[in-house]
């Protein structure tokens, strides 16, 4: 979720190793290789646009041990990482999702004065802030300083910092222990995995807990959900691969639920392996799903790209017949998974006229590899198109509950994921 902002030398390095990124066993099937893609979270200025722009592969891999469907490392973490300019809290439905967490982890944990609750990659404050008034000291680790400035400054002490095990260790050594560690999307952004999780092991209480929030891979694949796939993801989850990560780490999963952000999401609970705490009979009857999904068998993994080339074809169908018929199509939102769903399909200013996006920081920014114009969400208004393509369709609800108004000229929504689909606000209720 974090994004990053263009800078002049964007050039990685490729490490071309097969080894997987958990278990070290060799991860060399593929699971889905989307082509060559730019950085997607690489907006460009408009000085910047006459310039060679860097591609790399965008080629997914699944371990055939342990099943983590993982991104070989091609580009350093560092070049990615350089600069985020995405703030968690541009999303309300994404605030209000973590304040309902909070107060449900709280009552369930029983948290309160004497307890210590850390989020690692705690953005700027959007979770840990409400935990305020329910009186729970927190601590934030966030790694880039711009973003945990505004934490700051709101009151969420927060350290600037990357989470792995030496950070762990020098918050024990300062007599720290947590007795929750939250960790909202972040897991697939970690390049060294061990270290994080071992790193969790180390600065989690006796009886403390983990809750690690992730898109399901089950739903990715069940759902054709290709597009949440780029370079800044390096990890894709199910749960029986977090039962190989929790095992590997002394940990056990105490817990698990579905939810429906990001278009399908685990969060699973984790404790001590010698904690007094009981799995629930959620976790089984998960794991048995999944198994009977095929997701422990590399066979149940094979049929993935061929789902994803059909989407293409459909999406790509349906935006040449609005243009043929002149229709005018802007998009809804630059994310990072817009960029993979724009740079594969090969969707540029050809059929998009710009895009538009809440975060000011990309507003005169184009978008990586297709350079689609973003602008402010007014543009819309300004420009009555027929069509509008929401690229972060996980925020399809609110999105469309937002921008009722366009069905005052005709305008409609397109959701492209898990297939082309058309939204008419005058029919749209929540
Ligand atoms: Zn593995």
């Amino acid at each position: 979720m974090n994004i990053r902002v263009a800078h002049d030398q964007a050039h990685g390095h490729a490490h071309d190793t097969t080894s997987c990124r958990l278990c070290g066993s060799t991860a060399d099937k593929t699971f889905v290789d989307l082509g060559m893609s730019p950085l997607c979270e690489t907006f460009l200025a408009h000085d910047q646009l006459d310039r060679m722009e860097p591609y790399y592969p965008l080629r997914v891999m699944v371990c055939g041990e342990c099943f983590l469907v993982q991104l070989k490392e091609y580009v350093s973490p560092h070049e990615i990482f350089h600069e985020y300019a995405y703030f968690s809290s541009f999303s309300t439905s994404w605030v209000a999702h973590a304040k309902r967490y909070v107060e449900m982890i709280t009552e369930r944990l029983g948290l309160g004065a004497q307890s210590l609750a850390v989020e690692l990659a705690s953005n700027d404050g959007y979770l840990l802030q409400h935990f305020a008034p329910l009186g729970v000291p927190v601590l934030g680790i966030e790694p880039a300083a711009n973003v945990a400035d505004v934490a700051i400054a709101k009151g969420v002490p927060t350290r600037v910092d990357f989470f792995g095990v030496k950070l762990a260790k020098t918050l024990v050594s300062e007599g720290k222990k947590a007795d929750l560690i939250a960790g909202n999307n972040v897991l697939a952004q970690v390049p060294d995995l061990n270290d994080f999780v071992a790193g969790m092991k180390i600065l989690l209480a006796d009886e403390g807990v983990i809750t690690l929030e992730f898109p399901h891979v089950h739903r990715l694949m069940a759902e054709n959900q290709f597009d949440t796939i780029y370079h800044e993801h390096f990890s894709y989850f199910s749960l029986l691969t977090i039962e190989h990560m929790a095992a590997r780490h002394g940990l056990k999963i105490i817990d698990v639920e579905e939810l429906p952000t990001h278009g399908g999401s685990l969060r699973v609970y984790l404790a001590h392996e010698a904690s007094a705490r009981v799995p629930s009979d959620a976790v089984a009857a998960l794991l048995a799903k999944e198994k009977q999904a095929g997701l422990d068998r590399l066979d149940g993994y094979s049929g993935f790209q061929e789902q994803v080339r059909q989407t293409k074809h459909k999406l790509l169908a349906f935006l040449t017949q609005a243009k043929a018929e002149g229709k005018r199509i802007c998009g809804y939102g630059a994310p990072g998974k817009g960029n993979t769903l724009l740079n594969y399909c090969g969707i540029g200013p050809d059929f998009l006229d710009f895009t538009v996006d809440r975060n000011p920081y990309k507003h005169g920014r184009f978008t990586p590899g297709m350079h689609i114009p973003i602008y402010p969400v007014e543009a819309i208004d300004a420009a009555r198109p027929d069509y509008i393509l929401i690229l972060p369709w996980n925020l399809k609800d609110e999105i469309v509950n937002q921008m009722q108004h366009v069905a005052d000229w005709g305008g409609k929504f397109i959701v492209p994921v898990p297939e082309v689909a058309v939204i008419d606000p005058k029919e749209f209720t929540r």
